[in-house]
Order: structure tokens, then sequence, then C-alpha cells
């Protein structure tokens, strides 16, 4: 498969080199040239299969040409070493879990596929990979964890100084090794334009191989389109499937919402998506006016949803010629304040026992406010609710949260991390010396 820059200046680019680069050299996005739609036949028996089994079958159709089908099953296999299980919250609302992986929020996916991947292209390389990661939090973990200790690749995590919370701050910053976490005075969307730009400076890139593992990257962004299938096949095992179904999902740079459309692409009967966002709210204003203006972002509960200027916008207009109508057709929007957050933890608390993280939560309460009768609806809970556990017990009480075990070791680490002004100078700096 091939792969052009939605900036349409880039094409026919292999998926080694999609991935490797990251960003194309023209600043835009990568695209597969074709999304392959998967048989009839997948989606009548998709209820047999296994997690690991489905995701296979659709890495094949992206990733089948470039890399020998054993390999591929390998990286998919060891990929999904955890469930994502669908499970009910109230009638026709179902949870996707997507917190199951070892650092508890989805990104685990994304982030341990292309780690996978990226060694499978590197091993006949000599030259060492450095691995840019902007986070607002939870990317940083996953890739970090993904990588960690994998030889010929260095991993630069930056984060926005105070804007992360304790338990995902230490997930990245007390591994040590072949890590090193980058603390930005400023916010996510300051740490994502320096890695941006470091891809693009001349420089920089004669000296060292950068690739970066944000959902810019082709191999972090497509696996994410696995565990809509698996969701899809866990309620067709059910008997859940009696209306058309909606997904909503909690949107920040909108890689996770991008792969559901790939999805859908591919033929899976998704009648609806659902874009929640916090009051970051760029793509909500695009969905309701037609106009886009990124903004500056806002600090809120959500915060791997605090982003101000999406990256993956870029591939919905390509994916649908920018037609305006078109995307608000298949994307409805939604946007929620601090308060609305908290109090939709709280009633789905008190109402059911379940506890929400902040992410999740605009994702239920999106489809709470827009499913029909009788429609069924899964919202994405995108991260352990522990992993935001002074928010969440503010507002359901302490001591409700149980801190999974694989989260309370990271807990106990020591935390490091070289402090970095807004520049890219000395970011490049840090880079070159580091070598
Ligand atoms: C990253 C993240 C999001 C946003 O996902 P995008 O793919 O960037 O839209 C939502 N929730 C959590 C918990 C996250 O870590």
């Amino acid at each position: 498969m091939q792969y052009y820059s939605t900036n349409g200046k880039i094409n026919n680019k292999s998926l080694k080199e999609a991935v490797i680069e990251g960003l194309a050299e023209d600043n835009g996005l990568f695209m597969p040239n074709e999304i392959k739609p998967l048989p009839d036949s997948f989606f009548e028996n998709i209820d047999q299969l296994s997690f690991q089994e489905i995701a296979f079958e659709v890495a094949k159709q992206f990733f089948g040409g470039d890399i020998p089908s054993d390999d591929l099953k390998e990286i998919v296999f060891d990929t999904l070493s955890f469930d994502c299980p669908v499970v009910e919250v109230e009638n026709n609302i179902w949870s996707l879990e997507l917190f199951h992986g070892p650092t508890a929020a989805f990104k685990d996916v994304g982030g341990r596929f292309m780690a996978r991947m990226l060694r499978y292209f590197l091993q006949n390389e000599n030259r060492k990979v450095n691995v840019l990661a902007a986070t607002s939090g939870d990317t940083g973990s996953a890739v970090a964890n993904g990588f960690l200790g994998v030889d010929g690749i260095h991993v630069y995590v930056l984060y926005p100084k105070g804007k992360v919370s304790e338990i995902q701050e230490k997930q990245f910053t007390t591994l040590g090794q072949n890590i090193t976490a980058i603390e930005v005075d400023g916010t996510f969307d300051d740490c994502q334009k320096l890695v941006k730009q470091a891809f693009l400076d001349e420089e920089l890139n004669s000296k060292l191989l950068l690739t970066s593992a944000n959902s810019i990257n082709v191999a972090r962004f497509l696996p994410q389109a696995f565990y809509y299938f698996h969701a899809y096949a866990q309620l067709k095992k059910q008997g859940k499937l009696n209306g058309e179904l909606v997904v909503a999902v909690p949107s920040g740079n909108f890689g996770n919402l991008t792969a559901g459309l790939f999805a859908q692409k591919m033929g899976l009967p998704i009648s609806q998506f659902i874009a929640a966002n916090n009051e970051n709210d760029v793509v909500y204003q695009y969905l309701q006016e037609g106009d886009y203006h990124p903004k500056q972002s806002v600090e809120t509960i959500a915060n791997a949803m605090d982003v101000g200027n999406p990256s993956n916008f870029a591939r919905i207009l390509d994916l649908y010629k920018e037609q305006w109508n078109v995307i608000r057709s298949n994307i409805a929007g939604a946007r929620f304040s601090d308060a609305q957050i908290n109090s939709t933890i709280n009633s789905v608390y008190a109402e059911t026992g379940y506890i929400l993280d902040p992410h999740g939560a605009c994702g239920y309460q999106a489809l709470k406010d827009q499913l029909k009768n009788d429609q069924p609806g899964i919202f994405l809970e995108t991260a352990h609710p522990a992993k935001f556990i002074e928010t969440v017990e503010a507002v359901i009480g302490d001591g409700k949260v149980t801190i999974p075990d694989r989260l309370l070791q990271f807990m106990k680490g020591e935390k490091q991390s070289i402090e970095l002004a807004r520049s890219f100078d000395l970011f490049s700096q840090l880079l070159t010396n580091e070598h």
C-alpha cells in the first residue's frame, strides 16, 4: 500500500517510509491510497472470532501488502495482550472499555502496535531512531512503555508542565533507560508544535533520524480501528444489534475517531458517530457552522482532550473531500463543560454504580443526549478512572476508585524529567546534545 500526504505534495510513499517519517515533508498527514472493504462473510462470522483474530483481518487490509502474514500476525497478537470488553452501563448504552492495557488508556493499542512495527522495520537498520511524542497525558505513557528497553530506539516524551495528572506523569517520567521525559513550559499544543517543527527542520534531520509517535503516525492511528470491529462483534454475539449503531468518541486530537471512520469505510455498520468534546470545541463549532478556527487550548478536567488544533482533523477533511454536509451527516457533535462532566460522573455512579473517567463521561453523555429510542449506543471509555482519581473521587467520594496494581507500580517510581522553555532552538540543542 502506498501513502499520500493530506497536503497533496507528497505521494507514493511506502508504509515503511510513512511510519519512519511520521509527518510528511509537506507538513501533511499520511493517508493510505486505498481503504479496502472487508467481505460480507467477515461480518457474518465476526462474532465467532477472537479480538486478535478480528484485528489480524483488519490489519491485513492495511498492512498485508507490506509485511509478510506471519510477521504481521505476531505484531497484532503481541500488541493485543489484553481485552477491550463492552460493558452494559444501562439499557442500550455500552461502555467499550479501552483501559485494560499496561498504562490503562486506549493509547496502549496504538502505542504497542507502533513500537512493534517500527522494531520490525528497523531490524536491519544501523542508525539509532529517535521517537518524539507530544502528550496531553496518555500518549506519553503508552508510547514510552511500548518502546521501553527496545534497542536502537530512544523516546522523547514532551508534556505540558503541571497539566497532566500525577499518575499520568509517573507513567513516563519514572522509566529511565531509553526514555527521556521533557517537561515543557506551555500547553499540549506547544509540545505538538515543537515536535512538528523538529520534523521539518533540515539541520536537525541531517543529524538525527527522527520519527513521530503521535496519532499523526499511521502505525499509531490505524490500529485503533481494531476495537471498533471487536465492539461490534461483542454486541452481535449478545444479540443486541437491534437498531442502527451509534458510537460516541471522546475526542481531542481526533485520532481515535478517525480510526472509527476508517472502520466504517471498511464496511463496519456504524450509522452515526458523535464527536464528544470538552470545552476545547473547535471541531464542534465546525460541525455546527462549517468554519474551522483553531484556538489556544484551555485546561479542563478531561485533560487528554485539551487540544485546540487537532492534527487528525486534516484526515477527516481529506476522507470526505472537505464536504461539510457529508461530514456532519456522519459525525454529530457534542461539547461539555467541566461542571457537566462532573455531573455526569455523579449521576451515572448514583444510578448505575458504573464509574466513568472524565473523558468517557463526555462520550456517555453525548449518547444519552442524542440516542433515539431503542438505538444501541457504544461510548469509548478511553482511560481507567484511577488515572484521574482526584477528579473522580471529588465527585463520587473518597476511596471509591480501585487503583489497578499496574498503576500502583508506577506510583512507586522516582520522577525524572528535563525542563524546557517553549523554544525550538533549546529543544533542538537538547536533542543534539543528548547524542
Ligand atoms: C488521548 C485521549 C483522548 C483523545 O483521543 P484522540 O485520539 O486524541 O482524539 C481521549 N481520552 C483519553 C483518556 C485520552 O488519553
